[in-house]
This record gives C-alpha cells, structure tokens and sequence, in this order.
C-alpha cells in the first residue's frame, strides 16, 4: 500500500459512529439495569483465549472451530492463540481457574465483541458482538426458565415484538447415543441429498447435520429420527418443567424438534430467538443447558444454562420496528465572540457541568472563532436548550447572556457568573 492510501475497516469489522454509538449505548444501558434487577454480576474475559480452549470447549468438528476461527501463533512465544469467537468458554475458563463456584451457584453476564472469519452480510460480520447470560452451578429447568425470562424482559424494555421462542432438548449423551444410531442409519439412507459438509460430519458429528441451512436438504432433515422420541423420563421431566414455568408466565414457546445449536457442548434444553424480520440471519438470541463443559474444561463437574444475543441483529430489530431512542437534548451551548475570553468560559462550564448539565463550548477552526452569526448556526444545530453568549461587555459586567433557543420564545436575560451555581438548576431540561 502507497504511503498515503487511505486505510479502511478489515472486511466485515465494523465502526459504530456517532448516530449509531447512542442505539448501543441505550441497549447496553438496558441490559445493565436489567442484569442488576435478576441479580447477574458483570464478567470481562480477555479477548485473546488459548487457542485450545474454544477447540475443547465448543467440539472440534463445528463450524467455529472448523473454519471460523481467527487463530494465530504468538511470535514471541509460539503460543497457539485466538480471537474469541463466543464468549461461554472464557466464562467457563474463568470460573474455573478462580474456582468461583466454590461457595455455590453463580450468575454471571458478559458483553463484548466477538470474532468469527464468516461471509459478511447482514447480521453477519467478522466482528460482531454479544451479549450473554450464564447460571453456572443450577441443575434444575426453573434456571433455564429465568433466563428465558430475563431475555423476554429485555425484549420488553427494547420495545421488541415480533419474536418467537423455539425450544428444544438435546436429552444426555446415552440419549443421544441411541438416538445418534438411528440417525447415521437414516443419513446413510439419504446419502444423494446430502452436501459435502453433511457427509463429512455423518459419522464425526450425525446431530449436526441437522442444524444445515441448505434448503436442499430440509425435507430429508424434516424426516430423520427425532432426538425427542429418544429422550427418558427424567429428561422429559426436565423439559416438562421448564414448559411449565414458560406457561404460568405467558411466554409462548414453540417446540422446534430440529434445533440443535452449532455449538457441541449443549444438553437438555437448547432455545432460540428468532424473528421473520430479519430475512436469513433471524436468530437473535440462542442458548442453552451444557452441564458437561465445566469439566471439560478442567473444573469440578456442576451444571449450567445460558444465552447469547446478537447485539447488531437486536439493534436491527429496534430500527425495523421503528422504535424511537429518546435522546435528551443539550442544556447550553456557549457562544464565545472572542477567543480571549476562553479561561473564564472553561471555568463557568465546569461549573454547570458539575451541577449536571449537558454543556457544549463553541471551539476555534482554522479560520478562528467564526462569526456570531456563524456561531449561532452552530448553536442551534446542535439542538441545544440555551445558548450562553460570553460577550465582552457582558464579561465586563461580571456577567453571561441566556438566551432560550427552543421555545419559540428567544427570551434573553442576563446572569452573574459570579452565581452560576445558583442559576444553573434553571437550564435543565427538567426545570
Ligand atoms: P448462526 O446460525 O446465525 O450462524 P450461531 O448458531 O453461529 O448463529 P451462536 O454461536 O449461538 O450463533 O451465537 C449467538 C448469537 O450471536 C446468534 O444467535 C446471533 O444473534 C449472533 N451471531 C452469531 N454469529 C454472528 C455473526 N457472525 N455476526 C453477527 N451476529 C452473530
Ligand atoms: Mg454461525
């Protein structure tokens, strides 16, 4: 590349600007607030993770591990290493090496960015990001039927509608085992319609099979052997708990026999989000029960359920639905005619600032101040409530004009900046 060729985003990475960094701020704002509410304490995981570590923890033979992931070797120490392509492994990591289950059950949340090489399109990206929930350490369905709600309750505070909750049980590996039997003698049956990657996963990985998205193979996936039909009473007695609970609570659910997740470590109960409007990638929120990973990570076996969301696919749904993000507009806008006047500007922003206000301080170009006129223009381009102009003649009375830019007013008054504290409660939106 020349010296001086502009340098833009790596394919399919994401910059979130202004206009669009106040859509994330509301949701993640939301998602605090709400996580505080069902008691789930905030976990930050490196992004960098042994490289082993998704390749333990999520299954060799998915489509992360397979060919999704950003692995590198450390050039200073020959370390295998990776872009974390989710987030539940490097939660389960860390609970383990701080043995955080020590003293019980832990409800963990995590928000960040995550990495996976997929062909960028909408709702999909290289650099994506997720917001997860886990209850590591609660073996029974009323913990998968809390986060479920917690995910409805979120749903709610964005003003989401339009989703369907489609759940499933995966049962526990000698369910599986007997059903996975069936399964391989089915798929070899149906061998004509299958693709490449369904072939090759036929032994490795039978389940996953059925997760495919190619349409050419959903009829004969339509027809396979359910896992449901190979599920034994306890399981059955799990999924029929958590039913229950989805029901007292008015959440509608959908039994979806075929979804099985692309991730290896799920058991029992497996969900999704998923909305029509997203076109292909309508899946907003996915998760589910992996009471083995814990100790296929190295800790103490104990069970655990969790969620992940999609953040751009959820922001997607808030501006397909039309919902509006109240943004509140500034207090002031100071109009400074002469450059000098500056030190005293700063310091009489400080204060109001200090009493809470939202204040913005015209600042010099190339070109200097500009004029009052051009100033102005500023001023009300930037939606702000008042503007404080700092004149010298003011200034050398000790004093700032008020003048009110939204009100249709224009009213103008004079104040001491010597009382600014006094008088700043009055330029609040909520005075
Ligand atoms: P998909 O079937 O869409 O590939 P997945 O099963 O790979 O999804 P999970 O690993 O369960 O997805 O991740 C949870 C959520 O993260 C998904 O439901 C989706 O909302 C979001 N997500 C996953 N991959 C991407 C991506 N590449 N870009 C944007 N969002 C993503
Ligand atoms: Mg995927």
């Amino acid at each position: 590349m020349a010296k001086n060729d502009k340098l833009s985003a790596v394919k399919g990475m994401n910059d979130i600007l202004p206009g669009e960094s106040e859509r994330w701020q509301w949701l993640e704002a939301q998602v605090r607030a709400l996580m505080d509410g069902f008691a789930y304490r905030n976990v930050r995981t490196p992004i960098v993770e042994h490289t082993q570590l998704f390749v333990r923890g999520i299954g060799e033979v998915t489509d992360i591990v397979e060919k999704e992931m950003y692995s590198f070797e450390d050039k200073l120490n020959g370390e295998r290493l990776t872009l974390r392509p989710e987030g539940t492994a490097s939660l389960v990591r860390a609970t383990v090496e701080h043995n955080l289950l020590y003293d019980g059950g832990k409800r963990m949340w995590y928000m960040g960015p995550m990495f996976r090489h997929e062909r960028p399109q909408r709702g999909r990206y290289r650099q994506f990001h997720q917001i997860g929930a886990e209850a590591l350490g609660f073996a029974g369905p009323d913990v998968d039927a809390e986060l479920i709600l917690l995910a409805v309750a979120l749903w709610k505070r964005l003003g989401l509608t339009q989703w369907r909750l489609e759940i499933n049980s995966l049962g526990q590996s000698e369910e599986r085992a007997a059903h996975r039997a069936a399964l391989i003698a089915y798929l070899e049956q149906h061998q004509d319609v299958m693709d490449e990657e369904a072939k090759r996963r036929l032994y490795s990985n039978p389940l996953r099979v059925l997760d495919t998205k190619n349409p050419a193979m959903q009829e004969m996936v339509n027809g396979a052997p359910r896992l449901l039909d190979y599920l034994g009473a306890a399981s059955l007695a799990h999924f029929d708990g958590l039913k229950a609970i989805l029901d007292a609570n008015g959440v509608p659910w959908t039994v979806n026999p075929r979804l099985v997740r692309g991730l290896d470590y799920y058991n029992l109960t497996v969900f999704e989000f998923v909305t029509d409007l997203l076109g292909a990638q309508g899946t907003i929120c996915a998760g589910g029960r992996y009471d083995g990973l814990i100790e296929q990570i190295g800790g103490k076996s104990a069970p655990a359920v969790g969620w992940a969301l999609g953040v751009e696919r959820v922001l997607e749904l808030v501006k397909e639905l039309g919902t509006e993000i109240a943004q509140a507009p500034l207090d002031a806008y100071a109009i400074v005619p002469d450059a000098a006047a500056m030190p005293q500007v700063l310091q009489t922003l400080t204060v109001l600032r200090e009493a809470g206000l939202r204040v913005q301080m015209h600042a010099a170009t190339e070109q200097g101040m500009g004029s009052m006129k051009s100033q102005f223009k500023k001023a009300d381009a930037s939606g702000a409530r008042h503007a404080l102009i700092f004149g010298g003649d003011e200034l050398a009375r000790g004093e700032v004009t008020v003048k009110a830019l939204r009100d249709g007013s224009g009213a103008q008054c004079e104040r001491r900046l010597a009382e600014v504290a006094q008088w700043a409660p009055t330029l609040q939106s909520n005075a």
